[in-house]
């Protein structure tokens, strides 16, 4: 049997995580948060003082990193950095490590050979057109600025982070921003994906047309 790879892009916020989740729980099929993967190099690099222009010393962080995904927690070198990862410090400097283009290479190879296996619901930037081009069914997630921003904004107050609505736009607007113009494997729709706006739909909606397609 052909293994199913399904890809689901798009910006900060516009619910790919939520729905891929859901997606994989109904499928049966495994979960990879690729931005998860970018959230915890930043975190590395800023735990270990390391300036991301380094490229010296990034690499030699790459070399000596271990990330993996057990039972739908990230760990990084064996330790689960679920929450460390979300915080507002790593929205703010992970595009930045994430533009870098020996970060991007040592994890598309990872996000590549945890595919070839395995039958799979990828959420990124780039996977429908860098990590897996072949997939079989490639979405493309967006929603207005203002709802990305409220549905984030909401998330960290939940967490306990003191933040206001404002400044939640401003960091997103700008991590877009650097997602989309940035050289390699910007943010961009993939010619043969599907462009779903979740502005004003509910989560079951989003769901229920995503899993039409899939079981077309
Ligand atoms: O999806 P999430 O918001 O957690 O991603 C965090 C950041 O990681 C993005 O803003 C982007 O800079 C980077 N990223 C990426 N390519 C991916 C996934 C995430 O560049 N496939």
């Amino acid at each position: 049997m052909d293994i199913i790879s399904i890809a689901i892009d798009g910006p900060a916020g516009a619910g790919k995580s939520t729905i891929a989740k859901r997606i994989a729980k109904v499928k049966n099929i495994l979960y990879i948060d690729t931005g998860a993967m970018y959230r915890a190099i930043t975190l590395k690099l800023l735990e270990n003082k390391i300036d991301p222009d380094d490229k010296e010393k990034v690499e030699l962080v790459l070399e000596d990193t271990k990330i993996q995904f057990l039972n739908g927690n990230i760990y990084l070198d064996e330790v689960n950095v679920n929450e460390e990862i979300r915080s507002p410090k790593i929205n703010e400097n992970v595009s930045k490590v994430a533009a870098l283009p020996s970060v991007r290479n040592a994890l598309v190879k990872l996000q590549r050979k945890i595919a070839e296996n395995t039958d799979v619901i990828m959420d990124g930037r780039d996977i429908g057109t860098r990590v897996l081009p072949y997939a079989k069914f490639k979405f493309f997630l967006t929603a207005s600025i203002e709802e990305r921003a409220k549905r984030r904004y909401i998330e960290l107050r939940e967490k306990g982070y003191d933040k206001s609505y404002e400044d939640v736009v401003s960091e997103i607007v700008k991590r877009d921003k650097m997602d989309t113009e940035r050289e390699l494997d910007p943010l961009k729709m993939a010619d043969d994906a599907i462009l779903v706006d979740t502005t004003g739909k509910n989560i079951d909606e989003v769901i229920k047309m995503i899993i039409g397609h899939i079981e077309d």
